[in-house]
């Protein structure tokens, strides 16, 4: 089914990322992890596709697996920079011979393309979007970023480009992470202002270390409230209290998000399951 279908259907979305593993043990987590979170009857999940353009069909060959082995609806990441128009086509054809029926359109990151030139047919999302859409073969999500997106000069400017995006075909948006809900408020009023008005998925994402949390808002250049950092620090090096605070802080952001409008939850779930679980359980109950 497709993302869209379900939107339209009206209730609160819930879905879960993956990325493709790189080893056998990895891969064993994530089918352990993929099988107990479709117990939660997911939406959707979505699989993340590396920007190099290497290993171009791991996320096609791992969106087929998660569909016909476990019966999940997909949305399968594609990025853009690092491959030609052809390569994209042919990506696509393979989804669209597996039922894979929706695609996120990205750009990725050109710091990702490691010694390689990006290929130009491609700069922007918008513009794989536009090809996506002239398929008519996909329900296309696009990324947005309630901190702004880190390259982007200015907040005005990524939201022009953000409309752009849309205006080319994206049907629904998932934002970066974020802790700190009042920048996800905030960003729909700026996006509605600018006249957007199509759903925008929150994503979020539980942090279970004071290194992950540091790796991933560098990466990122997403904010950490002090709340969150005094309870990482407090917490860092005990397995079991870092676990419960950090689902219950991502089980309140998650309940306000729901709670004041937010279409759904994106968990970004690194491959495991116990955290998404139990958030899901605090925010829809039992
Ligand atoms: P775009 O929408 O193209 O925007 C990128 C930048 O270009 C922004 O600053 C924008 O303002 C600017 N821009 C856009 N159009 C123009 C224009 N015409 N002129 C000038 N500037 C312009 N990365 C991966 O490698 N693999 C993944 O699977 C992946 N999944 C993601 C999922 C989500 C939900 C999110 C939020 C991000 C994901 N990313 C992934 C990261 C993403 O690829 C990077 O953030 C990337 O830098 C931007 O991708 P985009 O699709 O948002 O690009």
């Amino acid at each position: 089914m497709k993302v869209t279908e379900r939107l339209k259907a009206g209730g609160k979305l819930f879905s879960f990322e993956f990325y493709p593993p790189k080893t056998e043990a990895d891969s064993a987590k994530l089918f352990e992890a993929a099988r107990e979170l479709k117990k939660l009857n997911p939406d959707f999940v979505s699989v993340t596709n590396s920007s190099s353009g290497t290993l171009k069909y791991r996320t096609a060959a791992l969106s087929g697996v998660l569909k016909a082995e476990l019966g999940l609806d997909v949305v399968a990441h594609l990025t853009c920079v690092a491959h030609t128009r052809a390569e994209i086509m042919e990506i696509c054809a393979g989804l669209k011979s597996m039922g894979i029926k929706n695609i996120l359109a990205l750009r990725g990151d050109i710091h990702n393309i490691e010694g390689l030139q990006p290929r130009r047919d491609y700069s922007y999302a918008a513009q794989l979007t536009a090809d996506l859409a002239k398929t008519g073969d996909f329900a296309i999500g696009g990324a947005c970023y309630p901190e702004k997106h880190p390259e982007a000069p200015s907040f005005e400017e990524d939201i022009v480009h953000l409309k752009e995006k849309v205006a080319a075909g994206a049907e629904y948006l998932i934002t970066q992470l974020f802790f700190d809900n009042v920048f996800y408020f905030k960003f729909l009023e700026k996006t509605a202002a600018a006249g957007i008005s199509v759903p925008i998925l929150p994503g979020l994402m539980p942090i279970t270390g004071y290194k992950q949390m540091q790796n991933f808002t560098q990466m990122m250049k997403v904010s950490v409230p002090d709340a969150l950092r005094a309870g990482i620090e407090r917490w860092d090096g005990d397995k079991d209290g870092m676990f419960k605070f950090s689902v219950e802080y991502a089980s309140a952001q998650a309940a306000e998000l729901l709670k004041n409008g937010a279409p759904g939850l994106h968990l970004y779930t690194l491959n495991r399951s116990k955290a998404a679980i139990a958030i899901l359980k605090n925010v829809k109950g039992g």
